[in-house]
């Protein structure tokens, strides 16, 4: 397998998720020069209040903000794994699926949500966060996991690090002050999701949420995560 890798991949349950918990970094890291993909795993056929709304045109629409949202913040592709919205199972399937992607690949650092956040948590959130952490340690990593890919050419990779945003157990904060307003503008593209708020409440909103973030920081702005380092 002869694919140019990149430094980061961003593993994201539903369209948007990954706009709220990762885009100010993302911004950074791709001012700094570094390649990021995005995994978006499942279809977001159900994230609508709109009980006209068909469920096909909402996955077309959806994976359309997606595009866009990529494009806006640099990102160099977008995969879409297209799993049914709050229909996404810990299958061996789906495994082999992130386990596939990172062997292709070879991110340093792996981005999702934290699957340990506690009690009131979104299914596939937790599903998503679970399976990239399985997928990246031990079944990325080992040779005697998926013969099957290593004759495909994908070949066993050690990810560097795992950033999990919506933890409750943060460690690292990421300093966004300088493209909050790429960050901004990258979740505005999710008009289906974020296009009732008037456009002052929304960016007033972020801003809160990622000054909170910011706390203890000689920073303004953050993005907060559990960072995982793997050795
Ligand atoms: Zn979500």
């Amino acid at each position: 397998m002869n694919l140019k890798p990149v430094q980061v991949m961003v593993v994201t349950p539903h369209p948007d998720d990954a706009e709220y918990g990762v885009a100010g970094t993302v911004a950074r890291w791709i001012s700094d020069g570094k390649e990021v993909i995005y995994v978006v795993c499942t279809n977001g056929d159900k994230g609508t209040g709109d009980a006209n709304m068909n469920p096909e045109e909402l996955v077309r629409i959806r994976e359309k903000e997606q595009m866009a949202a990529a494009r806006s913040l640099g990102v160099r592709e977008v995969i879409f794994l297209r799993h049914p919205d709050q229909g996404l199972e810990d299958t061996p399937e789906f495994r082999k699926e992130l386990v596939r992607l990172i062997r292709m690949y070879r991110p340093e650092t792996m981005v999702t949500a934290d699957p340990y956040r506690r009690y009131r948590w979104h299914r596939d959130h937790r599903i998503t966060g679970q399976v990239t952490l399985d997928a990246v340690f031990p079944y990325a990593r080992d040779h005697l996991s998926y013969p099957d890919l290593i004759k495909e050419g994908l070949h066993p990779h050690k990810v560097r690090e795992i950033l999990l945003w919506a933890s409750e157990d943060v460690n690292y904060r990421s300093d966004i002050t300088a493209t909050f307003h790429l960050k901004l503008a990258a979740l505005r593209c999710h008009k289906s999701q974020v296009g009732h708020i008037p456009t002052q409440e929304l960016e007033e909103r972020l801003r809160q949420r990622q000054k909170i973030m910011a706390e203890g920081e000689d920073f303004h702005l953050a993005e907060a995560f559990h960072r995982v380092e793997m050795r």
